[in-house]
């Protein structure tokens, strides 16, 4: 079982399922050449791929392309199946950032062969995720502000405001086809700006006022 701090506690969230995102701002979907999705494109990362602050991530000899996309995670606190756009904030615990770390050569070689991105996205250290901030710090209505930076030029920035489907939305879409359970982390997916790492590169993800995640990449 995987562990994640929990910001300004000693306790910890044990992560269960990780689900993604993919083009969930309109900017990004724009600078990958796709339409903007009538629902919400779902995939799922194992928990084997789930980092924390300082560790490395490890890019896989198969790619030569990797690249960053950061992303606003919300983690699920109470189990729930069909859940109501209306009732999805009552499931929310908290938020943190995280890195979609992904293989764009390998995804996009999968794409063009309608193949499943599993080794694109789902590698082992493909997940670097920071401390959860309880949902109770955050002033809702406010949007939520992240960005990343590599080598300390920053590179992404979004807002969750911005998101073509919000969380709630994306709760109860996930939940019609999967039991949300309590641990289970969603990825909202990336506002533009993804760009390529390379080996030594140091990646730096933030909650803006809360956490953040400093990541050095290796290829191996
Ligand atoms: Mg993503």
């Amino acid at each position: 079982m995987k562990k994640i701090n929990l910001h300004a506690s000693d306790e910890t969230f044990t992560v269960q399922k990780i689900f993604c995102i993919g083009k969930n701002y309109a900017e990004h979907a724009k600078e990958m050449q796709s339409d903007i999705p009538e629902f919400p494109v779902v995939f799922l990362k194992p928990t084997t791929a789930l980092i924390t602050n300082g560790e490395q991530i490890c890019i896989p000899t198969i790619s030569k392309q990797p690249h960053h996309e950061v992303e606003l995670v919300v983690a699920i606190g109470k189990e729930g199946k069909n859940i109501s756009e209306s009732e999805a904030e009552n499931y929310i615990f908290g938020y943190a950032v995280g890195l979609d770390m992904t293989l764009r050569d390998v995804q996009s070689e999968a794409k063009k062969k309608g193949l499943p991105w599993t080794i694109a996205k789902g590698f082992d250290t493909s997940a670097p995720v920071s401390s959860i901030v309880p949902k109770s710090f955050f002033s809702i209505p406010n949007p939520i502000e992240f960005f990343c930076t590599i080598n300390g030029i920053e590179k992404q920035r979004g807002k969750s405001n911005e998101m073509i489907f919000s969380p709630t939305k994306l709760i109860s879409f996930i939940s019609k086809f999967f039991t949300l359970e309590v641990g289970d982390l969603i990825f909202t997916g990336t506002p533009s700006g993804v760009s390529e790492v390379h080996h030594g590169d140091i990646i730096e993800a933030t909650l803006v006022g809360f956490t953040s995640i400093r990541h050095q990449v290796v290829f191996l």
